[in-house]
């Protein structure tokens, strides 16, 4: 139901297009005007007026569509600009600076979340998480991605990467106008076409940390947040359908990195600050701080 890319949202809405061809297939077919009824002149009189009168409340309908209500809203994101093609965003003519880049990845629940509230805290990093991302849009009034990014975070599926990678690089270039070079991105890339595309038009990603952790414990650790996180996916059923996709999708996307030497895995089954000090020890072994 999802499948089609978010451009097409210009497509004119269905109720226009069958006014306009009405329109134009009833002047260049001149049996559509005795296409029912009696045949012959009689017939060609009883029908001309009401067909007249149809085709001009059509053309109004038309024009009043054109000219009201058919224009897209503004986008708030837009998926035509060069997300996935082009010569990586930074460092640019535009953005002189590197950036640093970690990906911060593991299972839903791992913890990637807590233990970038305190790298914030310590060292100053940006935390972008594609998750939160994903939820400020879909609750901005007026964006046009809303209902599609909804249906996928219940379902625990992947977002389209054009709106994904989208939102990092709006976020990124804010953060980067206030002068921040370093970002924790968290929750990506979590499909092999996103690596593929930040690192080819945003930035490299220097290390990898992800968060190994029994599914057992994340399940626990998703019910109970989901008792006061108002999150739509922090139930059974969502849960269940964000493993498999982790799993399939997303693991992927660990034993890529890790096959170029850039992932460092924390044991996250841990008192949350046991694992943060095993973070920072293996940051500082890769020199990310
Ligand atoms: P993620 O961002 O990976 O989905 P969170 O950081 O939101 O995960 O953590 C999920 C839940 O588990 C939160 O309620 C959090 O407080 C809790 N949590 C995180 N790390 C630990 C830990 N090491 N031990 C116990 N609970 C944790
Ligand atoms: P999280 O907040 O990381 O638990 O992510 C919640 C949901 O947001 C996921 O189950 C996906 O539906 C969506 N999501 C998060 N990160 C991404 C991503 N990198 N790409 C696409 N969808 C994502």
């Amino acid at each position: 139901m999802f499948a089609t890319k978010p451009g097409v949202r210009f497509v004119r809405p269905v109720v226009k297009s069958i006014g306009r061809n009405q329109i134009l297939s009833c002047r260049s077919i001149p049996s559509c005007h005795y296409s029912t009824g009696a045949g012959g002149q009689g017939g060609k009189a009883n029908h001309f007026l009401p067909l007249t009168l149809l085709g001009v409340a059509a053309v109004g309908l038309t024009y009043y569509n054109m000219n009201n209500n058919t224009k897209p809203p503004t986008p708030s994101i837009d998926p035509t600009s060069s997300t996935i093609q082009g010569s990586p965003l930074f460092p640019s003519e535009k953005y002189p600076e590197a950036i640093n880049v970690v990906f911060v990845l593991g299972g839903p629940g791992s913890g990637k979340g807590t233990q970038c509230s305190k790298l914030v805290k310590d060292y100053k990093f940006v935390h972008l998480s594609a998750g939160d991302l994903l939820r400020k849009e879909k609750s901005t009034p007026g964006s046009e991605f809303g209902d599609l990014i909804d249906h996928y975070i219940k379902e625990g599926l992947i977002v389209p990467q054009e709106i994904t990678i989208q939102l990092l690089k709006n976020a990124i270039v804010e953060q980067y106008d206030k002068g921040n070079r370093k970002f924790l991105v968290d929750g990506f890339p979590r499909k092999m076409d996103q690596a593929l595309s930040f690192e080819k038009t945003v930035s490299e990603g220097k290390l990898v940390l992800y968060f190994q952790c029994p599914e057992e414990v994340m399940l626990q650790r998703l019910l109970n947040r989901g008792k006061t996180s108002g999150r739509s996916d922090d139930n059974l059923e969502s849960i269940k359908k964000r493993f498999t996709t982790f799993i399939q999708t997303s693991m992927p996307v660990v034993e890529y990195f890790d096959d170029q030497h850039k992932v460092v895995k924390v044991d996250c089954n841990e008192p949350v600050d046991d694992v943060y000090n095993h973070v920072v020890s293996q940051f500082k072994e890769k020199n990310i701080i």
